[in-house]
């Protein structure tokens, strides 16, 4: 028999399963509230638009034999140029050549990671980040600087998601942004901007992008030092997996090889698909979801105050789908997860999770999300997460109690 932990490269030691991917095929198999997740609905996917986009693609040869054709591996040109407008109008003038079509976003960060790191590099990322990016970069074996807060000093890149994080909510002030950008001035280092959330804005001003205030800054995109990572996820489909990055054209360029030797190039069907349907319906389905978010959002937060014990704390969202919850110190809420799945059938996340290597986790937080619960489940769930925190906050209280008698 094969030995495959032989085999098995280096960095497949610090590859470990996302506890979220394992957790949703356990979700898969009962009834259970779910409080974790972050998928988007798809009760709001646009099944219409996308079947008269595809009716329209077949029904014409032309635009047939393209759909069903490798595409150039920098990406279809007209969603490339579309795309490219986008991102002019968002504040970040550009050309279609800064502009690399990905599988996703999540393989744009794993291709800018590739691109930066060597094994040993330091890579800076928000504490706590987006368990995707550090599942991505871990297999480029960083070590890892807390931003804020840790040493920039050599560092290739910082990660952040300034709006609406995942998992905390929160969202990067102006005066933030203008830090973070002088940080990366002053320490040579690239900055990988994830736009994933920034369409999904519920109250509140929009607040420029790194990439936008970087070429505000510089000129042009050419001179930043940052690269954008961007989606269709949230606001039409995931599973089209159709992202980009946005950065200087030397960068893009050699982004290309790397997604040449990867996997050629993101499907032509289905970026022509998304294309036809940007052009008409993206402004209705950014709409529609930031209507429904909205509303569970406050439907969370009202659950959350009604059936929370005091001394918890959790953040309030302007847009996203994560809620952030701050238990009193002495809980442990990988315990709280555990107990609230077995006994209550509610699930939730456990914030250690969002810790990169050797950062020490803050282990009395957990996230919630809110994109796919309605206001009965959600205030249903929250009241038993909430109980069982009640509960443990006594069992606690009388350790303590005993260990100081
Ligand atoms: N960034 C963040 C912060 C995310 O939460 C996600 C997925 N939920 C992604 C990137 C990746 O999304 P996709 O590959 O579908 O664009």
């Amino acid at each position: 028999m094969a030995d495959w932990n032989r085999l098995f490269a280096t960095r497949m030691g610090e590859v470990v399963a996302s506890d979220i991917r394992e957790r949703m095929k356990l979700l898969q198999a009962g009834q259970i509230i779910h409080l974790g997740g972050g998928l988007p609905d798809p009760d709001i996917f646009p099944y219409a638009a996308l079947a008269e986009a595809s009716a329209r693609i077949w029904s014409d040869p032309a635009l047939a034999r393209t759909a069903l054709q490798y595409a150039p591996s920098e990406g279809h040109a007209a969603l490339r140029a579309w795309i490219a407008d986008y991102m002019t109008g968002i504040g970040a003038p550009c050309d279609p050549d800064n502009i690399l079509i990905t599988n996703g976003s999540q393989q744009g960060l794993d291709f800018v990671a590739k691109l930066l790191l060597s094994p040993g590099d330091k890579a800076m990322v928000e504490v706590p980040s987006f368990i995707g990016a550090l599942r991505a970069f871990d297999a480029y074996e960083p070590v890892y600087a807390a931003y804020p807060g840790g040493n920039p000093v050599g560092a290739k890149f910082c990660y952040v998601g300034p709006d609406f994080r995942n998992p905390t909510g929160t969202t990067m002030t102006l005066e933030e942004r203008e830090e973070l950008l002088d940080l990366a001035a002053g320490n040579g280092m690239a900055i990988l901007e994830d736009g994933c959330y920034e369409r999904l804005r519920y109250d509140g001003a929009p607040l420029p992008s790194l990439l936008a205030m970087a070429i505000a800054r510089h000129g042009s995109i050419e001179d930043t030092p940052v690269l954008h990572t961007g989606t269709f996820s949230k606001t039409i489909a995931p599973s089209l997996r159709v992202g980009w990055i946005a950065g200087p054209a030397a960068a893009i360029r050699k982004l290309v090889l790397i997604k040449q030797a990867s996997d050629l190039a993101t499907s032509a069907l289905n970026q022509m698909l998304l294309l036809e349907v940007v052009r008409s319906q993206l402004a209705a389905a950014t709409e529609t979801a930031c209507a429904v978010y909205r509303e569970r959002r406050d439907s969370m937060l009202a659950a959350l105050a009604e059936h929370m014990p005091q001394g918890v704390r959790w953040t309030r969202p302007e847009g996203g789908l994560y809620i952030w919850v701050e238990l009193p110190k002495q809980l442990d809420a990988t315990l709280l997860t555990q107990r609230a799945l077995a006994e209550e059938g509610v699930s939730a996340i456990a914030g250690a999770a969002f810790y990169p290597r050797g950062v020490p986790a803050e282990r009395n937080t957990l996230r919630l999300s809110f994109s796919m619960i309605d206001s009965e489940p959600a205030r249903e769930g929250v009241a038993r997460l909430g109980a069982l925190v009640r509960e443990m906050l006594q069992s606690t209280a009388a350790v303590t109690a005993i260990s100081s008698a």
